[in-house]
């Protein structure tokens, strides 16, 4: 690369090289800035009118890592390692100038220079493990000689990233300054000592402030292996060559690079990208929402004001009648409460957006919406009717949503006269707390429409999947065919306690059954009611949970449901249930065979990546990484296994056909193997590479 092309380019002040990284839009660590790197500080090292060294990121940047890209292909010369030995082995002082991001592989350069001087802006990290990975070009050896073990251990396992003035705290800045950083970094850089973390010992340290610095990384680690092999490596650095150790650390990045947890994290970081660029919304701005309203303030509605309040957005919540609003009202009061009790918001934050909502029972109060999120009764009836109504009232250009899990947005967009402003806003409960917002996209919704959902969804902070319409959409369509295949299960011979183990072993935080008894038997019983009509008879269909909730058992709520619950909230299998199992089978004729964990795992697996390419293949999703998303985010699949159909993958689309076929049989109509998978599976395809 000749320096008309390189990203990185060296400036004169004086005796002073400045290097500026030039790479938009971060600054990321690609082969072209490792190469720019390397050559600046080679010629500003030769160069004997050259007394010192600047490394800029240039204005708000400075490196945000590595280029997460080439992390999936060989490693290529020059090695980021290589780039820093060179930094390291410079006899002119060298200062970082950060004035951004410097995370990861950027962290990295910083550690290598003898002064970091930042701005206020400066965010600073070793954020590796994030990624599944640990610091791989000498991180956890300069750390550890920087700030002692246990401080090192925190940041690298947490993958903390630390504003200027907490990094300043801690000592991985030197100096924080306010006005022109370069000019600063350049008339320090020639007074500047030579202080090569390389050569420091490692601080002597408490023992038992490193004990527990380490037991609390191994605890948090939630099956990822990186976590292990971090607190291994940092602590290796006492007692360690610096060169020994820095060998150390490479293997393990090297090795970690190609495992499964980290494939599937690089996955998902690169699926968040892709979630938000939806073909048709090119060049559509989004509205401008100042002020907010939501219809019903029950569970979900309570939760969705105050996801609205926490972005910034004052919010009216509108109910039945006067009751019920001071209800809703209460609700809010009380999901602000958790927040401050456990310090994580400042009561006078919380006043302050308690303060933004307010509720009535006056439908006149929508008229100055910008946006509408209607969250009543799950019922198609209520919601036309409250479409209609709000069509009077709502002002032209208000985008009107709805929280429905499963009803037919077109249907409801329909009601009013106005269905290019109409989209699904389905938040998962609890509503200020999860991260997925899958946002549906009816017939008519206007692409403006579905630009303003995307930016609302970024500004609270969640993650968008967009779906099309139909029944589910795309969550909830997948997840009721898991549930069945696991109701399937359990009256073929499992028990709801073998399924849900082998669920929390693979990774889910709760299994299915556990997950049905949160959110009540109830709601899948009325679901079960509302398609009864239109139910395919040759589908298989399993009597328990009707049986349990015509019981009274509708879960947690109740005291009991496929679990029975203690006053602690402490569950055990319940004989009542065993007796409903098995009553079931009776009348089904089934004689009960034992199910290992894999296998309902294997199963479970393949019938939501079945249906997963079902809606693929009908264009309800508009790819694989986005059910992966919606899973992750609202379903509680788990991160490290990188979503069911990265899972799939990763199993093997033939096997998970053969898979499929045996689930076939087992559950009749709706549980055929999709188009899409016995085309991927026949030609060695990949859910991950397919496009339409
Ligand atoms: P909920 O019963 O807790 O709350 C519904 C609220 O709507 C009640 O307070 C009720 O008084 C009010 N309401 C009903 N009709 C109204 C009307 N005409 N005008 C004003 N207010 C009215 O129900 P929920 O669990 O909050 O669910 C609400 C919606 O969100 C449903 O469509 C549901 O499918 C969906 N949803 C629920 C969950 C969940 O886990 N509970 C998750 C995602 C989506």
């Amino acid at each position: 690369m000749d320096a008309a092309t390189s990203p990185v380019r060296v400036e004169r002040h004086g005796p002073v090289g400045v290097v500026v990284i030039d790479h938009a839009p971060v600054n990321a660590l690609s082969k072209g800035v490792r190469q720019g790197l390397r050559d600046a500080v080679g010629a500003l090292g030769a160069d004997p009118g050259v007394s010192a060294i600047v490394l800029s990121g240039g204005p708000g940047r400075f490196i945000a890592g590595a280029d997460i890209r080439e992390m999936s292909l060989p490693p290529d010369d020059p090695l980021l390692p290589d780039v820093i030995a060179a930094i390291d082995a410079l006899d002119k002082p060298v200062v970082a100038a950060i004035d951004g991001a410097a995370l990861g592989g950027g962290c990295e350069v910083a550690l290598a220079c003898d002064l970091r001087i930042a701005s206020p802006k400066a965010l600073v990290g070793l954020t590796e493990t994030r990624l599944g990975i640990i610091p791989g070009a000498g991180g956890t050896q300069r750390i550890a000689r920087l700030v002692g073990i246990a401080d090192a251990i925190a940041l690298v396992c947490e993958g903390r990233i630390l504003k200027a003035q907490d990094a300043l705290g801690l000592g991985l800045l030197d100096e924080v300054v306010d006005g022109d950083l370069i000019a600063v970094a350049v008339a320090r850089a020639p007074q500047a000592a030579k202080r090569r973390l390389s050569e420091r010992a490692v601080p002597e340290g408490d023992a038992a402030r490193e004990e527990a610095a380490a037991a609390a990384a191994l605890k948090g680690a939630k099956g990822l292996p990186a976590i292990a092999e971090a607190v291994r490596v940092v602590r290796a650095a006492r007692g360690t060559a610096f060169a020994a150790g820095l060998a150390d650390e490479r293997a393990t990045f090297l090795a970690l690079r190609e495992s499964l947890e980290a494939k599937a994290l690089r996955h998902l970081f690169f699926a968040e990208r892709e979630a938000g660029k939806v073909p048709g919304l090119e060049g559509a701005a989004a509205r401008v929402l100042k002020q907010a309203a939501v219809i019903g303030a029950g569970t979900m509605g309570a939760g969705i004001a105050v996801a609205l309040a926490d972005a910034g957005l004052p919010v009216t919540l509108v109910e039945r009648d006067a009751a019920a609003a001071e209800a809703g009202l209460a609700r809010v009061r009380g999901l602000y409460e958790r927040p401050v009790k456990s310090g994580r918001l400042s009561q006078a934050e919380a006043d302050k957006r308690l303060a933004a909502i307010t509720a009535t029972s006056d439908w006149q109060a929508l008229a100055d919406a910008d946006l509408v999120v209607e969250a009543a009764f799950e019922d198609m009836a209520v919601k036309a009717d409250i479409f209609g109504r709000l069509d009077a009232v709502a002002k032209p250009g208000a985008v009107l949503a709805s929280n429905t899990s499963y009803l037919d947005l077109d249907a409801i967009a329909a009601a009013t006269s106005r269905p290019q402003d109409v989209v699904g806003l389905h938040f998962f409960a609890p509503a200020n707390v999860m991260k997925l917002l899958e946002v549906v996209r009816g017939k008519a919704t206007a692409p403006d429409v579905l630009a303003t959902a995307l930016a609302l969804a970024k500004r609270m902070g969640k993650q968008p999947v967009v779906a099309g319409n139909c029944d589910g959409f795309i969550g909830n369509r997948i997840y009721a065919v898991y549930r069945r295949h696991a109701e399937y299960m359990v009256e073929d011979g499992a028990t709801p306690e073998e399924v849900d183990a082998a669920l929390e072993a693979y990774g889910f935080a709760m299994g299915v059954f556990a997950v049905s008894d949160m959110s009540g038997l109830d709601i899948g019983h009325a679901m079960r009611k509302r398609r009864a009509a239109t139910r395919d008879p040759a589908e298989r269909y399993v009597v328990i949970a009707d049986a349990l909730v015509e019981a009274g058992r509708l879960g947690r709520k109740t005291g009991a449901g496929w679990y029975a619950y203690d006053a602690a909230g402490g569950k055990s299998a319940d004989p009542a249930v065993a007796e409903a199992v098995a009553a079931a089978r009776r009348a089904a004729g089934i004689a009960p065979r034992a199910f290992t964990a894999g296998q309902i795992q294997r199963r479970l697996l393949a019938v939501m990546a079945n249906e997963g390419a079902k809606a693929l293949g009908e264009g309800i999703a508009l790819r694989a990484s986005d059910i992966d998303l919606a899973f992750v985010n609202g379903y509680g699949f788990p991160r490290l296994k990188g979503g069911p159909m990265f899972a799939a993958d990763e199993m093997g689309l033939a096997a998970v056909l053969a898979e499929m076929e045996a689930a076939h049989a087992a559950g009749g109509a709706g549980s055929e193997p999709a188009p899409l998978l016995v085309e991927l599976a026949r030609s060695g395809g990949r859910f991950a590479t397919w496009t339409r």
